[in-house]
């Protein structure tokens, strides 16, 4: 389907709710639509929408394109938003493999042959673990403020979204994606979610909720879309 120029993918599927995402790198346009929705409706909700999906795709074409890492010395690897430098270090066969880090600096000892997926699998470990310290802090600070129970937190990859809030099962699950970036973002993401347990969708209620929580949310929000190439949902 083209709508004003812009060629967007159908899907049809059996759900209630319409769904618009511009996915990186090329900002590609997907939209899955219930069975029973006409054409010309889809349409006319693609229409009322160009305005967003045109500043989705200006955003995600300006996102620098995340290279594939490779695992080597010299690259760039985030953790809460702070850049360090990788070194690999090379050991041999019976070293024991380990990570250190300080100041900008991060250092990764490998036991010879090393494979590029094994020193990625240490590294999101490592990023994994910062995550998981940073969400507990929050989390908790968090609920002792809103007077809530402490939920059960999941990290695990994600595709679409940096996270997901179980209600019923009082359950977060977070984005691994979450490690590479600044800490005040991780704080927005957090508080959204614990918001999502008193409102479950994104009404005006919510955003009243957000608002008075963290009045600067919007911003985080734009950061966090910004550092890392995310398929953007129509919210
Ligand atoms: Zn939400």
């Amino acid at each position: 389907m083209t709508i004003a120029g812009i060629q967007i993918e159908v899907e049809r599927k059996k759900i209630k709710h319409t769904h618009l995402a511009v996915y990186p790198p090329d900002a590609r346009v997907h939209v899955s639509a219930p069975d029973d929705l006409s054409d010309r409706d889809l349409r006319s909700f693609l229409a009322s929408k160009i305005g967003w999906i045109r500043d989705q795709r200006k955003t995600v074409l300006c996102q620098p394109r995340q290279a594939r890492r490779e695992y080597v010395s010299g690259e760039s690897i985030y953790c809460l938003g702070r850049r360090y430098k990788l070194l690999v270090v090379v050991e041999d066969r019976y070293a024991t493999e380990k990570m250190t880090w300080g100041g900008n600096k991060l250092s990764l000892y490998v036991r010879e042959g090393a494979s590029r997926g094994h020193k990625e699998r240490i590294v999101e470990s490592w990023q994994k673990a910062m995550l998981g310290e940073s969400l507990a802090g929050k989390m908790k600070g968090w609920c002792r403020k809103l007077k809530l129970a402490l939920p059960e937190i999941e990290i695990r990859k994600m595709k679409t979204r940096w996270a997901s809030c179980l209600q019923k099962r009082g359950k977060i699950v977070f984005n691994a994606a979450l490690g590479r970036v600044p800490a005040r973002c991780i704080e927005y993401v957090v508080v959204h979610e614990l918001t999502h347990f008193e409102v479950s969708n994104h009404s005006r209620a919510f955003v009243e909720l957000m608002d008075r929580r963290l009045p600067r949310w919007r911003i985080l929000r734009k950061e966090l879309n910004d550092f890392i190439a995310m398929p953007m949902e129509e919210v």
